[in-house]
């Protein structure tokens, strides 16, 4: 068994990382919220001073933070924790960041003589605990051999999806098609509630037709249909529409960078920062439909 440093035990990190100690390796912890590594010492990880110490003298890094900023402030410089690791520590990042920061961190470690991976995932909270994410994993073959087993750990689906910061495309360019599929599944209920259709009914048909997707199937946004959709639980997050917002401005970025035209995901960009302006912290992404519903009866 190996000896792990885990940095980042929130939402997604606290689940993940319980199964890494329920993989029987040993564990070294640390977040700026002194809780959460309360919560995460009481099932048996040891608490580090910093990201530094959680990097010392450990055969694998676990990254779990909030955006590029944040990942390139624990791993960079002469205080941040590539210079702390000994060379050849396994560093995956699984943060969603913006592929620039993910390539320019994997560089850096690499440089060191580390083998590194961006490593973002799909799947929500609950995917976190079950260890049933999926990880889109960016880098050299090295590399990904060498972190496939403790990505194994943490969720069911394993894809190398190319050099370093394939993993970040692979993430925003999947989380622009679900971010336009929600607006698209919302909009044809809010059609058809004004064309007498019931919701039911176009559930019914559409998922059974050309229609259907992950946003209707899964998540669909009106209640009813899906019992597990936050639609039934008053939309409460579920995936935030904050984080949607987050992924869709990463795609807007990376787009411009390269001179892809994207209107649709700049649409829906510009639609979900109209939609967390006016919401709360925790509203789920589906619950963009009631801003739609409201604008079509204005
Ligand atoms: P979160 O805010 O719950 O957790 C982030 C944690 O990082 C917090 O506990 C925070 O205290 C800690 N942190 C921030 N800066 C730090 C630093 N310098 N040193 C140590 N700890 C630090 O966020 P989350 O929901 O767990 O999401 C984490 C990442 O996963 C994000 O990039 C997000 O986009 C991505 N993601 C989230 C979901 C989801 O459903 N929540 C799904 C897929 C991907």
């Amino acid at each position: 068994m190996a000896k792990i440093g885990f940095i980042g035990l929130g939402n997604m990190g606290g689940g993940m990382a319980v199964n890494i100690l329920n993989a029987g390796h040993e564990l070294k912890v640390f977040d700026l919220n002194q809780q959460v590594i309360a919560d995460i010492c009481g099932k048996g990880a040891m608490a580090a001073a910093s990201a530094n110490d959680a990097a010392t003298d450990v055969d694998a890094v676990i990254t779990m933070l909030p955006a590029g900023k944040h990942v390139k402030s624990v791993y960079l410089g002469d205080d941040g924790l590539i210079a702390a690791a000994k060379a050849g520590t396994i560093m995956m990042d699984c943060s969603t960041i913006d592929v620039d920061s993910a390539r320019e961190v994997v560089t850096a470690a690499t440089v060191a003589g580390m083998k590194m991976v961006d490593a973002p995932v799909s799947g929500g909270v609950a995917a976190a605990a079950a260890g049933s994410l999926t990880f889109m994993v960016g880098g050299t073959e090295d590399a990904f051999a060498a972190s496939e087993p403790f990505l194994d750990n943490m969720g069911a689906n394993i894809i190398h999806a190319g050099k370093a910061g394939s993993g970040q495309a692979a993430k925003i360019c999947n989380n622009m098609m679900l971010g336009i599929q929600m607006i698209s599944v919302s909009e044809a209920f809010v059609l058809a509630e004004k064309l007498g259709l019931e919701a039911e009914k176009l559930f019914a048909i559409s998922s059974k037709a050309s229609g259907q997707c992950w946003s209707l199937t899964s998540y669909c946004p009106v209640p009813g249909p899906v019992a597990t959709s936050p639609a039934n639980n008053d939309y409460k997050a579920g995936f935030a529409a904050a984080m949607m917002l987050k992924d869709l401005r990463l795609a807007q970025e990376a787009a411009i960078s390269v001179g892809a035209k994207t209107p649709l995901g700049e649409k829906s960009r510009d639609l979900y920062e109209k939609f967390s302006d006016m919401s709360a912290d925790n509203m789920d992404f589906s619950g963009i439909i009631n801003m739609l519903r409201d604008e079509t009866s204005t």
